[in-house]
C-alpha cells in the first residue's frame, strides 16, 4: 500500500553548481528563494531584461506606458458572444449571397487567425514572459494573454455559429502551405527561446529575444494581422459578414495595443542596451520585415487568386508595403519599400483608438507638429 506521508521520490537537491549560480544571479523568474535581507525596490534598479530588482513588486512603477496599456486593455473588455451572428448566418447559408472567391477568402482568413491567436498566446506565455523582467510589463502580458484567449474564443464562436468544419479551419495552418509558411517563419524565432537552457544576458541571447519580439509583435500581430483585418473589414463595408467584421474591429482595437506595447518594449530595450542595436542587427530586422511582406503577398495571391469588389492580392500587397514601412519607422529604421499610398485609408477610421497612445510615437509626433495620430 502506498504511504502518502513518505516522499515517493528523492527530494530535489540543488547541485553545488546550481546553488552557486543561484546565489550570484538575480532571480529573474520571481519564483526563486526569497531574499530575506533584500532592500526596498528602487525605480532605478528596474530593467526590461536582465533585471536585478525583485520582479514580484509592481510598485514603484517605472514604465508608465506599460501600465497605461494594461488599463487601456481593461477598458476595452468585450466578448465575442455579445455580437449577433444572425445576418452572417443568413448570408453564409444563402446560395448566392457570396461568390466562391469570397467564401474562399473568408475561410482562409478565419483559418489563418484561428491558430495564429494560439501561436501568439503561447509565445507570450511560454517564451516572452520568462525573459521580460519587469512587473508592469508582465502585468500587461497577463492582460494580453487573456485577450488572446478571447480572440481564440471568437473563432470557436464563428465556427459554431456558421456551422463550419472545425477541423478544416483550425488545421489550416498545417494544411494550406501559404499559411504554414507564415507560421513556420515566426516559429523559428520562438523556438530559440523555447530551449529550457536559454537565458538572456549575453548580446547573442538578448538579440535572439529581440528577434522574437519583432517576429510576433511587429510582424505577426503588426503586419499579417493587419492585412487580415483589412480583408474582412472590406467585406463588412459592403455589408457582407457584418457580425464577423464587428468582431474583427474589436480584435483590431486590442491588437493595435499589443503592437504598440511590443514597439515600446523593443524601443525601451534599445535605450537600455544600445550595444544590441548594431547596424548589422538593424539590417537583419529590416530583412525580416521584407521577408514577412513577401510571405504575405504569396498568401494574398493564394487566398484571392481572382480578387473581388474592393479587394485583391495586389491591393493587399500595397497595403503590406505601406504597413511594413510604417513599422520600420516605429522602430527607428529606414523604410524597406518605396513609398506607397495607403490603399485602404478607411482602415484608420475603423480603429477608433483615440484613447491609447504609443509612448514613443506620441512624443515624436508632438515634437513634429502635434498633428493627428495615426494608429495603423
Ligand atoms: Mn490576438
Ligand atoms: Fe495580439
Amino acid at each position: 500500500m502506498l504511504d502518502w506521508s513518505e516522499p515517493s521520490a528523492p527530494q530535489r537537491r540543488m547541485s553545488p553548481f546550481v546553488a552557486a549560480h543561484a546565489a550570484a544571479a538575480p532571480d529573474q523568474s520571481g519564483l526563486g528563494a526569497i531574499d530575506r535581507s533584500g532592500g526596498r525596490v528602487s525605480v532605478d534598479d528596474k530593467r526590461m531584461i536582465n533585471c536585478r530588482a525583485d520582479v514580484n513588486q509592481l510598485l514603484p512603477l517605472k514604465y508608465k506606458w506599460a501600465w497605461e496599456k494594461y488599463l487601456a486593455g481593461c477598458n476595452n473588455h468585450w466578448m465575442p458572444t455579445e455580437v449577433s451572428m444572425q445576418a452572417d448566418i443568413a448570408l453564409w447559408k444563402s446560395r448566392d449571397g457570396l461568390t466562391d472567391d469570397e467564401r474562399r477568402a473568408i475561410k482562409r482568413n478565419l483559418g489563418f487567425f484561428a491558430a495564429s491567436e494560439s501561436l501568439v498566446a503561447n509565445n507570450i506565455v511560454l517564451a516572452i514572459y520568462r525573459h521580460l523582467t519587469n512587473p508592469e510589463c508582465r502585468q500587461y502580458l497577463l492582460r494580453q494573454s487573456f485577450e488572446e484567449a478571447v480572440h481564440t474564443h471568437t473563432f470557436q464562436y464563428i465556427v459554431e455559429s456558421l456551422g463550419l468544419d472545425e477541423g478544416e479551419l483550425f488545421n489550416m495552418y498545417r494544411e494550406v502551405p501559404s499559411i504554414t509558411d507564415k507560421a513556420a517563419w515566426a516559429l523559428k524565432h520562438t523556438q530559440n527561446l523555447d530551449d529550457p537552457n536559454f537565458r538572456t544576458g549575453t548580446p547573442e541571447a538578448d538579440q535572439a529575444f529581440l528577434r522574437d519580439l519583432v517576429a510576433f509583435y511587429v510582424i505577426f500581430e503588426g503586419m499579417w494581422f493587419y492585412t487580415g483585418f483589412a480583408q474582412i473589414l472590406s467585406l463588412g463595408r459592403r455589408n457582407k459578414m457584418v457580425g464577423i467584421a464587428e468582431q474583427y474591429q474589436y480584435i483590431l482595437r486590442d491588437e493595435s495595443i499589443h503592437l504598440n506595447f511590443g514597439i515600446d518594449v523593443i524601443n525601451q530595450i534599445k535605450i537600455e542596451n544600445p550595444h544590441l542595436w548594431t547596424k548589422a542587427f538593424q539590417d537583419e530586422i529590416r530583412t525580416m520585415v521584407r521577408e514577412a511582406a513577401e510571405l504575405e503577398a504569396a498568401y494574398g495571391r493564394d487566398t484571392m487568386p481572382r480578387g473581388f469588389l474592393g479587394l485583391n492580392a495586389s491591393l493587399c500587397e500595397s497595403y503590406m508595403h505601406f504597413i511594413a514601412n510604417r513599422r520600420c519607422a516605429q522602430l527607428g529604421l529606414p523604410p524597406v519599400f518605396t513609398e506607397t499610398e495607403n490603399p485602404f485609408p478607411w482602415m484608420s477610421e475603423a480603429m477608433d483608438l483615440k484613447k491609447e497612445k504609443n509612448f514613443f510615437e506620441t512624443r515624436v509626433i508632438e515634437y513634429q507638429n502635434g498633428g493627428a495620430l495615426n494608429w495603423e
